[in-house]
């Protein structure tokens, strides 16, 4: 309890449009299909809900964690002490000169279908990433050479006292990067996109041509989480580093993190069910039970591999939950 307001996290219960379920495993909220239990997993469609629900949580001094499809964490055997907080509203809606305003807890892949169907392009290469339009502004999630950073306009969040807006420059995206991976405690609430105006059955086949590639690579029923790894920077690799990477693996700048854990034989590594896959080295899986455990013993290994080769750390993409 926060003894400045009173407030305690029974207060929940009181807020109207919330669904407060106790002890839920983790493992059914993530991609992965991996994670010990949460102590409170509280959902809601109704951002009013969820800002009170985040006031609430703050003042009681409880730790929270926000969660949106889970298809970018892994989450620790033991589970979370605290609150597990999913906001799911996903309302999109178009707006003159070519804008969208969307909730953060929009589908990403319902938003790409929307925009694309009304016309609007710039989504269309974002086909097939899973999870929220939230998560995706959070983490600057992007495919085929476009990023979230090309189309967001502004993002309104919850900064711990206030709503707040702020304009795409003031996101400071970067590559996998914004501001609120720095400030864990602003939760983006929704967000403006500016698109351009487009064919919509153009945009619409590119966006299914890409979807076919990406099954492919990406089975829908793979428990995984896409890349574990961010890519290289090739401007930022030590210079006797850039002098070994052969000038076809670089891509728009970057070098792929999965071409150094080739070389360092990464493809197939096993650790009970937990399986590097035998045709991408960036990309683990879960083959069956596998555990928060396994997992991390397995990124550990890959990352002390490359650094023993290369001299150069590989930074995790996925996002840890319930870890020290
Ligand atoms: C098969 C597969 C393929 C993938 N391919 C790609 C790809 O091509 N490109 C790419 O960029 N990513 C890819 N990913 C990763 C993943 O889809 C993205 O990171 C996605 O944006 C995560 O969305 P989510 O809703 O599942 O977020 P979660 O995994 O639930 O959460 C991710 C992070 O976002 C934070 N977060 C969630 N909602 C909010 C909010 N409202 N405010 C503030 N923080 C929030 C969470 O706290 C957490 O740290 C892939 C994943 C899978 C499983």
């Amino acid at each position: 309890m926060d003894p400045a307001s009173g407030r305690t996290i029974q207060d929940l219960s009181d807020i109207p449009g919330l669904h407060i379920q106790t002890n839920v495993p983790l493992s059914g909220h993530t991609r992965f299909g991996i994670g010990g239990a949460a102590d409170l997993f509280v959902e809601t469609k109704l951002e009013a809900a969820f800002l009170s629900a985040l006031r609430v949580i703050r003042h009681s001094g409880i730790p929270c964690v926000i969660v949106g499809a889970g298809s970018n964490l892994i989450v620790s055997d033991a589970g979370y002490r605290g609150v597990v907080l999913k906001f799911s509203g996903g309302t999109m809606e178009e707006l003159p000169g070519s804008k969208v305003h969307v909730q953060a807890g929009a589908v990403l892949q319902s938003l790409v279908d929307f925009t694309t169907a009304h016309g609007l392009q710039g989504m269309e290469t974002m086909t097939g990433i899973p999870g929220f339009t939230g998560a995706a502004i959070y983490g600057n999630a992007g495919a085929y050479g476009h990023s979230m950073h090309e189309i967001v306009d502004s993002v309104r969040f919850f900064d711990g006292n206030a709503v707040r807006k702020i304009t795409n420059s003031e996101v400071e995206f970067r590559y996998r990067e914004s501001i609120f991976k720095r400030h864990k405690d602003w939760i983006i609430l929704s967000a403006v996109l500016q698109l351009r105006p487009g064919d919509a059955a153009a945009l619409q086949a590119t966006s299914a041509r890409i979807l076919d590639i990406r099954n492919q690579k990406y089975p829908p029923s793979m428990k995984c989480a896409g890349s574990i790894f961010k890519n290289y920077l090739f401007q930022q690799l030590p210079a006797d580093v850039q002098a070994q990477v052969p000038g076809n693996v670089i891509i728009e700048g970057k070098v792929p993190s999965a071409w150094f854990l080739d070389q360092v034989g990464a493809r197939g590594t096993r650790l009970g069910d937990i399986h590097v896959a035998d045709y991408h080295a960036n990309l683990i899986y879960n083959a069956g039970s596998g555990s928060a455990a396994d997992l991390t013993a397995v990124i550990r290994d890959l990352k002390s591999r490359v650094t023993g080769r290369w001299g150069i750390p590989l930074e995790e993409e996925v996002q840890y939950v319930g870890f020290d």
